[in-house]
């Protein structure tokens, strides 16, 4: 004998129905069954609201009533001929009539009781059961339809009854032997208690009523047909990643159950475990996929972790004093205290310290259980012994469930190690000592980042996702964009890296997608983006919560760099093109800094210094492997090599450096570059890299450019240029004399900076720099004499973006 079990998506329309009638009938070529029913889908939800309408006065449960009847009636026509229908129609009206009569009573008393929500409710599983047993009938399938009322026994806690499994088993037995067909149809969920009262199994309880069915009648086999193709890692609605997990222990699914996948209902376990009768959790809709087969022991596949559950809804209570340590009896008490009002402990923890201890229960408990344990321990509480019980909501657990994680250490290191990484705040901690679990609280709002991400450390090791914000989209960050999406196949294949462009903001306009944006397509896209501010767009990420969010800055904008904390602070790495937030005042950079390590996360900037050049990576691994930086000098503009390395007297100065602004060589105002300040940032960036707390200014800068080119608008600066032509010549003409070349030079050495132009001999390692180059020059305790060189092109949206893009991988990787 076999019991098949088939959910309410599995017998929510009549095309469900023929399916359920098709698997079926393949089974029954070769076995007697037992074909268990829930309502159709969504019935038992509408009963209960109807009964809750009609309690509340509100006529409007009548509609409800009649949409439910309209519901099964159509269900017969469209699965029984026409000439056998009558009879089941008027079968079906009469139920639904009962139904309507039931909440006419409701509604006059005002309430409804428990019992009375139980007969109520049992009315969907009593007419699917019985649409679905004329239907396999009127397909000349031998059925007969048996009542759970009859055959299931419970006690009498209406809403969620305990089965008496001795006399159920015998009532059972017996219909078993009266039994005249190969087939039988029974309701799911409902029961009775002795003195034949309709009780019910609690939530989603046909799964229970099948495996009690199964383990009274020593089925060989359970079948649990519903609308996934088996037990997963995660729940499927909120990892889209989940996948079927083929085989699992009893144990195991039973912790995921309890812990909330609600593909079992949690009570269903114990009944097949005791018999070793194995449970196929098979699909409707896909029946040939192969499914979940939970048995005794599971398949291992190396992997110690099976799934990932999650609880909703949950309330921490902390009972904390100093009066508590060392005194027994106080846990016996706060458990009584929850006991005396039928509270449900989902988690228990206490600290060595004995100070404090802290229960999980359901929200909804929360106030009653507060009241309950204060009465409890009011004499302590007044003598301030015990403080009053604490409630905190608004909190879910998350739980790893494997049998194995008892014999593999490290599990726990990468569970919090994930969660911290992305900020995820734990509030407390529970491993039972069979290690079967491990189960985190956190906030409600972290929980689907935190499955996915969870996910993708134990189940997902050949791919991290990771969720890109891009602010500005100017020259740099649109070939940023044109990178990502020529590297996105390359880094997926060959780093397991799923790089996703989810965040675009210019100025004006943002555009924040579930899925990645369309990289071919972005501009429109960003086009048809909301209106908005930075803020605007730093509120949306952070609503979103992803995993691996990483907030790119490609602007010159004071207004985004002064966003960075908001994001550091919630975990998400940045990486900065923009310079504004590294030569801010020291103290701002450093909390930068601070934020980004207490936050486990990333604020990268390398492209602020010669671009696309390796400069403060390099400079970081040189202190960080214990090397001692005394002195830099570099060449740090590309703009001002750009100009000097052109400019020969012939051409006007003025135009060599508009030829670089068109060229994009330049800050949209090339007085920051001209005047040596941009250096004077760059500078100061590397020093304070190297560990010296210095401010703007503090550095020297030797101008070259006179005083009158300052001011006005870029226009006058140009024009200013011109009339200066002769100043400009004159330094020219200077270095040429004496066979030097003119160099912007950045120095930094005993804790000073100064730049300012410079001849250079041909024998200086700064000579021979040509076009846009940038050169850096360390000199450190290993390398005293022949300093650390970097040298290449140090502008170009191309190699900057190039830079920003390493800057991304590299925040990836923490
Ligand atoms: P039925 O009506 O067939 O009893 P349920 O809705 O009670 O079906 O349970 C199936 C649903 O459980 C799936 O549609 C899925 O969304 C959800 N679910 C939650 N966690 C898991 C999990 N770990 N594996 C599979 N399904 C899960
Ligand atoms: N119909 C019941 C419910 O929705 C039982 C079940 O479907 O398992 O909870
Ligand atoms: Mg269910």
């Amino acid at each position: 004998m076999q019991v098949l079990k088939f959910g309410g998506t599995s017998v929510g329309s009549p095309e469900a129905i023929q399916k359920v009638i098709a698997i079926v009938s393949e089974k029954l070529k070769k076995n007697t069954v037992i074909t268990v029913v829930s309502a159709f889908g969504g019935t038992t939800d509408s009963l209960l609201l109807c009964g809750q309408m009609a309690s509340q006065g509100d006529e409007q449960y009548k509609e409800l009533i009649q949409q439910l009847t309209g519901r099964h009636l159509n269900a017969v026509k469209q699965l029984i001929p026409i000439q056998q229908q009558s009879s089941y129609l008027s079968a079906v009206k009469k139920l639904c009539n009962e139904v309507e009569d039931l909440c006419t009573g409701i509604f006059l008393l005002g309430e409804t009781t428990a019992r009375t929500k139980d007969k109520l409710v049992s009315y969907g599983e009593l007419i699917s059961s019985q649409v679905i047993a004329a239907a396999f009938q009127s397909k000349g399938i031998a059925t007969t339809w048996w009542d759970s009322r009859k055959l299931i026994r419970t006690n009498s806690d209406f809403g969620n009854a305990t089965v008496n499994f001795s006399s159920t088993s015998a009532l059972l037995q017996a219909a078993k032997q009266e039994l005249a067909t190969d087939h039988i149809v029974m309701p799911g969920f409902i029961a009775a208690n002795p003195e034949g009262i309709t009780t019910t199994l609690g939530r989603g309880g046909s799964d229970y009523t099948a495996a009690i069915a199964a383990a009274c009648l020593d089925a060989q086999e359970l079948e649990i047909w519903t609308d996934v193709s088996g037990m997963m890692t995660a729940d499927p609605r909120w990892v889209p990643n989940a996948k079927v997990i083929p085989t699992i222990s009893y144990q195991e699914a039973m912790e995921l159950s309890h812990f909330g996948a609600k593909v079992i209902y949690p009570p269903t376990i114990q009944p097949v475990m005791n018999k070793q009768i194995p449970v196929w959790i098979k699909n409707t809709f896909a029946p040939m996929d192969p499914g979940t087969c939970i048995q005794q022991e599971g398949y291992r596949n190396g992997n110690p972790v099976r799934g990932i559950s999650s609880i909703s809804k949950l309330a921490l209570l902390s009972l904390e004093g100093s009066g508590m340590v060392g005194v027994p009896g106080f846990s016996r008490r706060l458990f009584e205290a929850l006991s005396a009002e039928q509270i449900n402990v989902i988690l228990i923890t206490q600290g060595s310290s004995e100070h404090s201890i802290c229960v999980g229960v359901d929200e909804s408990a929360a106030e009653k259980a507060k009241k309950s344990v204060d009465e409890a321990f009011a004499p302590e509480i007044s003598l301030q012994k015990v403080e009053p019980l604490e409630i905190e909501k608004g909190l879910s657990i998350v739980a790893l469930v494997g049998e194995q994680m008892k014999s593999h250490p490290g599990i726990s290191g990468k569970l919090f190690g994930a969660l911290g990484r992305n900020g995820v705040n734990v509030r407390a901690i529970a491993q039972g000592s069979s290690e079967r679990n491990i189960s985190a609280v956190i906030s409600t709002s972290d929980v689907r980042k935190a499955i996915n991400l969870l996910h993708e450390e134990f189940f997902e090791t050949s791919l991290k996702q990771v969720n890109l914000f891009i602010s500005g989209v100017g020259n740099v960050g649109s070939r940023l964009l044109q990178q990502v999406y020529q590297q996105q196949q390359y880094l997926l294949h060959h780093n397991r890296l799923q790089l996703r462009v989810v965040g675009l903001a210019n100025s004006k306009k943002f555009l924040i997608s579930d899925d990645a944006i369309d990289l071919s397509n972005w501009k429109n896209l960003l086009d048809s983006g909301s209106e908005g501010t930075i803020d605007d767009f730093v509120d949306g990420i952070i609503e979103r919560n992803l995993r691996n969010t990483v907030f790119v800055d490609i602007t010159a904008s004071d207004l985004v760099a002064g966003v960075y904390p908001r994001l550091l602070e919630k975990s998400c790495a940045v990486v900065a093109c923009n310079k504004i937030a590294c030569s801010s005042p020291y103290s701002y950079y450093r909390e930068l800094k601070d934020k980004a390590r207490s936050n486990n996360t990333s604020f990268l900037f390398e492209t602020n210094v010669g671009a696309g050049l390796p400069v403060i990576g390099t400079l970081n691994d040189l202190l960080k492997s214990g090397d001692k930086v005394n002195r830099i000098e570099a060449v740090l503009s590309g703009t001002l090599n750009y100009v000097f390395n052109h400019y020969d007297g012939t051409l006007p100065f003025a135009e060599i450096v508009r030829k670089a602004q068109e060229e994009g060589y330049t800050e949209p105002d090339p007085r920051l570059d001209l005047s040596g300040t941009d250096v004077m940032r760059k500078i100061m960036i590397l020093a304070r890299e190297a560990g010296e707390q210095l401010e703007m200014d503090t550095i020297i800068n030797h101008r070259f450019l006179p005083a009158s080119c300052m001011e006005g608008s870029v226009e006058d600066f140009y024009a200013s240029m011109l009339k200066e032509e002769d100043h400009f010549k004159s330094i020219f003409t200077e270095a040429n004399k004496n066979g030097n070349k003119l160099k912007f030079v950045a120095a930094f050495h005993n804790g000073k900076a100064e730049v300012g132009l410079q001849q250079i001999a041909p024998g200086h390692d700064l000579f021979h720099l040509y076009g846009k180059d940038n050169i850096v020059l360390f000199y450190t305790e290993r390398y005293p004499e022949q300093p650390m060189v970097i040298k290449g092109a140090g502008a170009g949206a191309d190699v900057t973006a190039s830079g920003v893009f390493a800057d991304i991988l590299r925040a990836t990787l923490t």
